[in-house]
């Protein structure tokens, strides 16, 4: 997408969650023998709600079939290009009727108005709570933009096993990284809404409104810079949580890793290591 060296928030996010696994994935690019059906149903759900959005925006509504196909089409081809990996008493075809029901429940609700933009790509700087710009900028791909009663409004759409709390939402780098990239790009300040589709028995959609301000933007710009930090020291330990581990795909060679063995990055510079971590 972006070819100079980048930031994303899920690249900040995955050293701070587990810096080994940002070491095996972004920086060794070990491949990935696996991948977590949650993650196969999150991301095929977002494709038919990207084609859903966009026919809106161009005053075209499809029907839920073409959704259906949508979701049913991102599916296959995760299938046919990876393993997909399902938890225990899970299978294919529940996971293909939940995301069936997921985009259900979303189109039970009043479509969004007044699109100014979906799977909107953004690449933008970072400033620290100093106000110094960082030298490695961020991208964010912010998955729908509406104008609300003359704002810009930013919606985050999830999928979960399980409803979300509100600190979930107000701790979030996330809509942090959103509005630092719409204030960048447009010059406006944005709101920001997640809206997330629950896979509880009866599926519902959660929305989830948060604000961000100036010392927030400021603290991002601290984040990224410690995590430069961690990297340039070569600080990649594992973070051992069921929910991270649970999921992981590099559960083997996490536990082969030695700590005294020589990070790849060892002999080189920092641009360099950013070119590396960037292709997120
Ligand atoms: S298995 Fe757990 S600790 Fe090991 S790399 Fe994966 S997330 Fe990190």
């Amino acid at each position: 997408m972006f070819n100079r060296p980048h930031w994303s928030y899920s690249s900040v996010n995955q050293y701070l969650r587990c810096p080994l696994q940002f070491y095996f994935q972004r920086i060794l690019r070990l491949p990935q023998p696996t991948v977590g059906s949650g993650l196969v149903l999150g991301s095929s759900v977002h494709k038919a709600l990207e084609v859903y959005h966009r026919s809106l925006q161009k005053q075209k509504p499809v029907k839920a079939d073409r959704l259906h196909r949508a979701f049913l089409d991102s599916w296959k081809e995760r299938e046919s290009n990876s393993t997909i990996e399902f938890r225990k008493g899970d299978s294919r075809e529940d996971n293909i009727a939940q995301g069936i029901s997921l985009i259900e429940v979303y189109l039970k609700e009043p479509p969004p108005e007044s699109i100014v933009a979906v799977e909107k790509e953004m690449i933008f700087p970072i400033r620290n709570s100093l106000g110094e710009y960082l030298e490695t900028p961020m991208v964010a791909i912010v998955d729908l933009l509406t104008r609300e009663h003359g704002r810009l409004a930013i919606t985050e759409l999830k999928t979960s096993g399980r409803s979300y709390g509100s600190f979930e939402v107000e701790d979030s780098l996330q809509p942090t990284s959103y509005v630092t990239a719409v204030w960048e790009t447009f010059g406006e300040w944005a709101t920001v809404e997640f809206a997330v589709l629950v896979k509880t028995k009866t599926p519902k959609l959660q929305r989830l409104p948060t604000v961000r301000d100036e010392s927030d933007l400021g603290r991002l710009g601290d984040i990224v810079q410690a995590v430069e930090r961690g990297i340039e020291a070569q600080a990649f330990y594992p973070n051992r949580t069921p929910l991270n581990c649970s999921t992981c795909a590099y559960r083997e060679p996490c536990e082969n890793w030695k700590a005294s063995k020589r990070s790849r990055c060892g002999d080189t510079t920092h641009g360099q290591r950013m070119a590396e971590v960037s292709q997120c």
